[in-house]
């Protein structure tokens, strides 16, 4: 990994955070996510996509990176400060409108008798981005980004508007404090289908302005939106590089059983784009070397033993025995 800082946006570093679970009678600490390691650049912007099933660890990560729960291991910096150590004005202005959240479900993030524009004043005076004279201006600004305008939605109520107009309007409010960074938790998951592209269509035009980590268990608009991606299995990163090598021609295992279980084109849906695999396995986590070992149709001895390295090849990174001796 580079270590020169300032060429850095965020750098995360063998970072983890365990959970205790029960296990019979006891309870068991078990690591949701388990020494990821990726960096993203300052100088160009870039979506990242996190991808992986339900239980992989993409929400605790993306919720680290936000600072909403702390790592219990490794590293967390973003533009060179490490966000443990911010302290709290660093934290409530600078880091929060550094870095942004997008969260799934847009109906829950409104409160149905709050009119939709005091949301975003509030949102533009809290991070004191504007004095209340003048507010109209980064608000109009921010709906002028998602192909809205304060004209359109001011005095209207959260159920006068489509789910689609609410997911807009969500990460407009994101855009007012001019982040450098969006972290977009499932944010078109809740959408019916023929919504999900405008959103995703939406993301491509915002990294013109700033990079975006797009956390999904989608992997056909994670194809279409990344320029990165990176595959997360039972809290690790299996496989991380440019999206059309890890979904094009994906070397790890897991990525391809994940890419082989998007079903076909359903005709209702147009796209078919769910991941359809078993059940989460408990037991995956607290497996002797490879996590993917129980289920890895080309396992080895070695797989049992000893746990992965990250190694690079052909142009992203593996963790597999498959690869690097
Ligand atoms: Fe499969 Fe072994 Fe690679 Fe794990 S390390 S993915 S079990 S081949």
């Amino acid at each position: 990994m580079d270590r020169t800082r300032d060429s850095h946006l965020l750098e995360v570093e063998n970072l983890s955070r365990s959970f205790n679970v029960r296990r019979g009678l006891s309870s068991t600490p078990f690591l949701a996510v388990d020494g990821a390691n990726f960096a993203m650049p300052a100088e160009r912007h870039e979506i990242l996509t996190v991808a992986g099933e339900s239980g992989s660890g993409k929400t605790t990560l993306a919720r680290m990176i936000l600072g909403l729960i702390k790592p219990t291991d490794g590293r967390l910096a973003f533009r060179g400060r490490e966000v443990t150590r911010l302290n709290a004005a660093e934290r409530r202005i600078w880091f929060r409108r550094e870095v942004q959240p997008i969260f799934q479900d847009p109906f829950a993030a409104f409160n149905p008798l709050r009119r939709i524009e005091t949301y975003l004043y509030e949102t533009a005076l809290n991070f004191q981005i504007a004095k209340r004279a003048n507010v109209d201006e980064p608000v109009d600004s921010a709906l002028a980004a998602v192909g809205l305008s304060l004209k359109e939605v001011k005095g209207r109520y959260p159920s006068e508007l489509s789910g689609g107009q609410l997911q807009r309007i969500s990460i407009a409010r994101a855009l007012i404090t001019r982040p450098s960074l969006l972290v977009a938790d499932e944010p078109v998951s809740m959408l019916d289908a023929s919504l999900r592209m405008s959103v995703v269509n939406l993301f491509r035009t915002l990294k013109e302005q700033q990079s975006l980590i797009y956390i999904t268990h989608d992997l056909a608009t994670a194809y279409y939106a990344s320029d990165r991606v990176a595959i997360m299995l039972r809290g690790w990163i299996v496989e991380l590089g440019p999206v059309e090598k890890v979904l094009g021609n994906p070397l790890h295992p897991y990525t391809q059983l994940l890419k082989n279980s998007v079903l076909e084109p359903d005709p209702a849906n147009k796209v078919q784009t769910k991941v359809v695999l078993s059940a989460s396995d408990t037991e995956d986590y607290f497996r002797t070397g490879c996590k993917f070992a129980g289920r890895c149709p080309r396992v080895m001895d070695v797989c049992r033993r000893v746990v992965p390295k990250d190694v690079f090849v052909d142009g992203r990174t593996v963790k597999c025995h498959l690869y690097g001796n």
